[in-house]
């Protein structure tokens, strides 16, 4: 910390300081306008309106003329008009809300992988059809201002997407959510490929404008840092303790709407940017070193600068903390300030607000609403951690060691000195229970401690979560098992009620409504349209499955996909889509957990094949393989798989011999907006994770939902899709949890599958042999020895199921209506996938609340 960040200072005197007292609410007297009381009435919408509407923004809100504007200008024109429109329901729904005082969620997760509002937004209001018809009069096209939205990209992967379709179901749902996070000012990096290679850009999300937030600095919140504590002795004579921090950061908060669909009903997202306090810029006038006090500026927004891009591998970061500790801390201020009423008896917390953390990453709030308690309103120890208690749940995302947070205590001391007291109190306590219920047993105490001794000492955020929250949930019924069973077997055993499972679901408004346009009407013109709110009822479609002019019209839906995925592709990348393929699609974060690699050598296996004469070319069934995928800036072998797989591509799409066969595409920079055009063009979707690795998925449930058939190992959701369309429309390959467990207990050897199997072998020496390397052996020798010398993730072991599963793959894609008959029930018997079930359950089983009409 920089000995210039003071966070004292003279205060401004009060004829130039405007107010940032929020809670001062409406004017200061009785207004006697009309219009001033009535309700704010939203815009009246015919296309005529919409058109008035559109202009009057173009030309007071850009500044421009019709004729002079730019594709931006009617861009952010065209979201006004639409945030307009939203704009009374908004603030009604706030009003019912606090009227109410029903118990809201407050969903605290680190990241939002939003995707595109423009769309989402029209859909809500149902403003698509007035918009398009009202650009087409002004000779402007809608669908090019919705490509012009750069998506907000504020999560790395599946996480930070399960909490944006979260909110969505919410506010369809009409419950009360207020969405807590940060405002990156550069979400997830811009991937590009310079020579096969990943090339991390910066993401300028914000640079052409960003329509759809609402800053409020005026209800700024401070936050502090460092510093010690100090003990004191109050009024009425007891001790107590008061957090001296040695510098702040002010949380600006943005709040963005989420509509819910079709019902009136705006929630709100509420997301902290990190400013330099007054102090900073009063030190510009104090200490005449101008350069030093801008240099402690940048210092506080480096907070919310930017999001860190690993995926399920967090490394410990200061920075990274100081992000958890100030959203989180900015989030609980503004909820206790400004949600509840002034003089609220805060000991009646838990019958407002439930906070769910979205993983470990906001766990320091727990010790945080403690010292608010406790320091600030001084209640006692006990009594705060009652309320705590009730106040929190958990949901854990992973199995993998490395993903579980452990903060040093070196660090957490430094940075949040009265934080790490209080979770050594909490643990002291916690302990004494463990002991109280298992006497005698001390390695068991020491197993669960919140503070980790070895290898040094740290604090694991999910026991501290497990400890302190009502409910820690998994995100899939294995996952839920192994998590009872594996992760916290001994935590399972103290508190066996707390634990329990909520599958992970995905929206079906941006999904298959507003993704697959053509499927949707094709549905809806079947059973009618309550399937978008109610997506059990999907169900009534099982008998279409065996009407072949339903099976024709679903075909021909799928091929307007392909054929707009192949548009998108050809201008985005500069990739050509062969016609007619089966369409084999793995995208998602590149790991090794999920296995590209198999995929990977599927794809050479099938090269090498054919070069060695062992199948002519003309045998296969013509397959396009289509991969996205992101890997971690410092993760270097997922980035070496990356540069593999665009090695392979070249070679196998510049061959001959392959010519309408089998082609390689990597479009770069998977993201939400990418995934809406990917998925519903998919025949094949790839769940390839070695079981026990992958939580849960939703990548899965959503290809699944419009109509691909998944090849999925018996891992996360692939269960319980399997389960619910049914064996014969799944195609399961790889060994299952309990047998990669046995595999690993008995001693796992890559080497002899290697030695064993003639086309892995072949296939592997291929790589090694520097034949997708200009000659360049070495290049990926990490890749492959890892594999056959390693092989964590077990890819060898199951590489010869994976391939007689792709074979069964082929067969059955040669009959037509077999195969589409298996993707129509696939459609029809994935409607458990919706995150409203998802929210349904969190409702029930966790928050214990209801929705507010
Ligand atoms: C759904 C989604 C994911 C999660 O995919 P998984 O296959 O479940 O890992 C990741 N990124 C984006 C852009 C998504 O839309």
């Amino acid at each position: 910390m920089p000995d210039h960040i003071q966070t004292s200072g003279p205060a401004p005197t009060a004829d130039e300081s405007p107010s940032t007292d929020h809670r001062v609410y409406g004017p200061s007297s009785t207004p006697s306008h009309p219009l001033a009381t009535a309700p704010v009435s939203p815009p009246p919408f015919s296309v005529d309106g919409f058109v008035k509407e559109f202009l009057h923004e173009l030309n007071t809100n850009q500044g421009v003329a019709l004729s002079r504007s730019s594709i931006n200008d009617q861009y952010l024109a065209l979201a006004s008009t639409v945030k307009n429109y939203l704009m009374a329901r908004w603030l009604e729904t706030g009003r019912k809300t606090r009227e109410s005082q029903a118990k809201t969620v407050g969903y605290l997760s680190a990241e939002y992988l939003l995707g595109r509002q423009l769309g989402n937004a029209l859909l809500a209001t149902d403003l698509g059809d007035i918009a398009q018809r009202g650009l087409e009069l002004c000779g402007l096209d809608l669908a090019t201002l919705r490509a012009q939205e750069v998506e907000p990209g504020l999560g790395n992967g599946g996480l930070g997407r399960l909490a944006a379709c979260f909110i969505d179901s919410l506010a369809t749902m009409n419950v009360p959510c207020i969405g807590y996070g940060i405002r990156y000012e550069y979400g997830i990096f811009r991937q590009t490929f310079v020579d096969g290679r990943q090339v991390e850009q910066p993401d300028t999300w914000l640079a052409l404008g960003s329509p759809w937030e609402f800053p409020h600095p005026e209800a700024s919140v401070t936050v502090h840092f460092g510093g010690h504590t100090e003990k004191y002795t109050d009024a009425a004579g007891t001790e107590r303790t008061r957090w001296v921090p040695e510098w702040n950061v002010l949380g600006v908060p943005y709040n963005y709407m989420v509509p819910g669909y079709l019902n009136g009903r705006v929630n709100t997202l509420r997301l902290w940017s990190a400013q330099a306090t007054q102090a900073f810029d009063l030190q510009i006038f104090n200490s005449g070193d101008y350069a030093d006090a801008v240099r402690a500026q940048t210092f506080a927004e480096n907070i919310s600068k930017v999001l860190y891009p690993e995926d399920s591998t967090p490394q410990g970061k200061e920075l990274r903390l100081q992000q958890q500790y100030f959203f989180v801390a900015c989030s609980l201020r503004d909820f206790i300030d400004n949600e509840l009423e002034e003089g609220f008896d805060l000991h009646r917390l838990p019958e407002r607000i439930h906070f769910q953390l979205n993983d470990t990453h906001p766990v320091i709030a727990v010790p945080e609403l403690m010292r608010i308690l406790v320091d600030d309103h001084g209640f006692d120890w006990d009594e705060a951690w009652e309320v705590t208690q009730q106040c929190f749940a958990y949901t854990c995302h992973t199995l993998l060691p490395e993903a579980l947070e452990i903060w040093s205590t070196e660090l957490l001391g430094r940075l949040l000195p009265r934080h790490l007291e209080i979770i050594y109190q909490i643990n002291d306590e916690f302990l004494a229970r463990v002991r109280e219920a298992f006497p005698g047993d001390e390695l068991r105490a020491r197993r669960m401690s919140i503070i980790a001794e070895y290898p040094s000492r740290g604090v694991r955020m999910a026991y501290l979560a497990t400890v302190a929250g009502t409910k820690v949930n998994g995100v899939a019924e294995l996952h839920s098992q192994l998590l009872r069973d594996k992760v916290l077997p001994d935590f399972s055993e103290l508190y066996p009620d707390k634990f329990t499972n909520v599958t992970n679901g995905v929206t079906p408004r941006r999904f298959v409504r507003m993704a697959n346009p053509k499927l949707s009407e094709l549905i809806t013109d079947a059973i009618g349209s309550g399937w978008v709110t109610d997506l059990e009822r999907l169900r009534e479609l099982e008998p279409y499955a065996d009407d072949p002019e339903f099976r024709e019209q679903f075909r021909a839906a799928k091929a307007w996909n392909k054929s707009r995925l192949t548009d998108l592709l050809a201008q985005r990348d500069g990739i050509e889509l062969p016609d007619g393929h089966l369409l084999d699609v793995m995208v998602k974060r590149l790991h090794e957990y999920k296995r590209q690699s198999l995929k990977l050598l599927h794809i050479v296996s099938l090269y090498e094949q054919v070069h060695s004469g062992a199948i002519a070319a003309a045998d296969l069934t013509p397959r396009t393989v289509v991969f996205g995928a992101k890997a971690a800036p410092g993760y270097k072998m997922a980035k070496d798989t990356i540069h593999l797989i665009n090695k392979v591509a070249a070679i196998v799409n510049a061959d001959p011999v392959l010519e309408g066969r089998l082609k390689v595409a990597f479009p770069a920079n998977y993201n939400v907006t990418l995934a809406e055009k990917l998925i519903p063009a998919a025949d094949l979707s790839e769940q390839i994770s070695l079981a026990g690795m992958e939580a849960s998925g939703t990548g899965n449930m959503k290809f699944a939902l419009n109509g691909a058939l998944t090849i999925g190992t018996d891992d996360g959701a692939n269960v319980e899709i399997r389960e619910l369309v049914g064996d014969k429309h799944f195609f399961l390959f790889g060994m299952s949890e309990p047998e990669v467990a046995q595999l690993g207990a008995q001693g796992y050897h890559p080497g002899s599958y290697y030695e064993s199997n003639p086309r892995l072998k072949a296939a592997l020496d291929l790589i090694w042999s520097g034949h997708f390397s200009d000659g360049d052996r070495y290049l990926f020798d990490s890749v492959v020895t890892n594999l056959v010398h390693n092989d964590r993730f077990m890819v060898l072991a199951d590489f010869d199921s994976y391939l007689a599963t792709q074979a069964k793959v082929e067969e059955k894609y040669a009959d037509v209506d077999a195969w589409t008959r298996s993707a129509v029930l696939n459609v029809a018997r994935s409607g458990f996938f919706s995150s409203d079930r998802s929210m349904r359950d969190y409702l029930k089983r966790i928050w214990h609340t209801q929705p507010v009409i």
